[in-house]
């Protein structure tokens, strides 16, 4: 097994992790009604997948003011 010989500083570390960073979530226009929606996914306005209606969306109901 590899060991190392020397251990590395916190900083040095710390300045390679610099990099690790999360992607941007992309986001392509739904070409059915122009909201913004993951690309590979059903559309979560309208329900509409390679210009077909596959899932239906049901429209949420507001919530009563108490
Ligand atoms: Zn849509």
């Amino acid at each position: 097994m590899p060991l190392p010989k020397q251990r590395h500083s916190k900083a040095r570390g710390r300045k390679r992790r610099t990099h690790w960073k999360i992607a941007k979530t992309s986001l392509a226009p739904c070409p059915q009604c122009k909201q913004p929606k993951l690309p590979h996914r059903v559309c979560g306005a309208c329900g509409y997948y390679n210009g077909k209606q596959v899932i239906e969306i049901k429209v949420k109901e507001k919530k009563k003011k108490r």
